[in-house]
């Protein structure tokens, strides 16, 4: 029987934390007890550098429940990093990540198992359905997965980070040295056979999300820029193209000077500057990001740091 560890991570849960709690070591016992899991499985919280009661309503449960177990990370890493540092933390058969808010439905997690037992070392749980998601989050999400494949990055669409992996996935995961973390292009990357089960996501029952806008984006980010070099390529086309657009002009300009007309309007001159400096400062943009991830990825930052752990060895 395998020993399954389901890692939440957790960053100002306050609101929630009790009923995740009642409802996965109700579900973790039930599948123990049902034999489909060996008795040394366990829950583990990771406390991403909460601000509010999560961590001591987690080591309350922690002291009433061996069952469970947490990781308290030194400050806030992002949910990427707080995942990684459950899975890096717990030593166990096969891992679960699920969000601590219930979003996720963890009753696929034994359907998730049956596929790892016929031979699966990847389970992603894909989303059915986006009905709970607000509008924008809907229609962005679509239009990002669309972007994501035209760039050449491989993910599961509607694949957010509930999934299952077995130790062996997880180990070669550890040979990803990368700082800038998108797991769910990562993982796919490890190339082992994998199967997809599906769930629909329902809203949050309590609290707020911990992703607002610019989290969402600069993982968005992440997503191109550590997976894709077609928008540097793209600057690359974009000069040959101005270089060879200009060229054309210089010819006219050449000609409108051998018959003496180069008292030409002001605007085009300044419409030309206007557009080609956009295209310029754009170009040196994109070039700028890429060298800052680099400037991350060279200084090998650690992507977590655990202050306490309970109930782990
Ligand atoms: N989370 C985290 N660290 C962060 C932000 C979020 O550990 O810096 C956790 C959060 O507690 C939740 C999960 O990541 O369990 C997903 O976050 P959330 O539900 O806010 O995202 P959404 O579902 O709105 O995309
Ligand atoms: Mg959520």
């Amino acid at each position: 029987m395998k020993k399954l560890a389901i890692i939440l991570p957790c960053y100002n849960e306050e609101e929630i934390l009790s009923q995740t709690i009642k409802t996965m070591s109700a579900l973790l016992a039930k599948m123990i007890k049902t034999g489909k899991i060996s008795k040394e499985s366990l829950l583990c919280f990771v406390n991403d550098g909460s601000r509010d009661k999560s961590w001591d309503i987690i080591k309350k449960a922690c002291l009433k429940n061996p069952n469970i177990s947490a990781v308290n990370l030194s400050k806030n890493f992002g949910h990427q990093g707080a995942i990684l540092a459950g899975m890096y933390e717990v030593s166990a058969d096969v891992y679960v990540t699920i969000d601590a808010d219930l979003q996720d439905n963890p009753n696929c997690i034994p359907e998730m198992l049956k596929n790892i037992n016929s031979g699966c070392d990847i389970v992603y749980g894909v989303r059915d359905s986006r009905q709970t998601d607000s509008f924008f989050k809907r229609t962005t999400a679509v239009i990002y997965y669309r972007l994501l494949k035209l760039l050449g990055v491989n993910i599961v669409y509607n694949h957010a980070d509930f999934r299952m992996m077995t130790r062996r996935a997880v180990e070669t995961l550890k040979q990803f040295p990368e700082r800038n973390l998108f797991l769910r292009a990562i993982i796919p990357l490890l190339g082992f056979k994998s199967a997809t089960v599906y769930y629909d996501r329902t809203a949050r029952q309590a609290g707020e999300t911990k992703y607002p806008l610019s989290k969402m984006m600069a993982l968005a980010w992440n997503g191109v820029s550590n997976f894709s070099i077609i928008p540097l390529r793209l600057v690359t086309f974009l000069g040959f193209a101005i270089c060879f657009l200009s060229s054309v002009f210089l010819c006219y300009v050449v000609y409108r000077w051998s018959i003496k007309g180069t008292i030409v309007g002001w605007a085009s001159l300044v419409t030309i500057i206007t557009i080609f400096s956009g295209v310029q400062l754009l170009s040196l943009g994109i070039i700028g990001e890429y060298l800052a991830k680099v400037f991350v990825e060279v200084k090998k930052r650690p992507l977590f740091i655990v202050d306490e752990k309970i109930n782990l060895s």
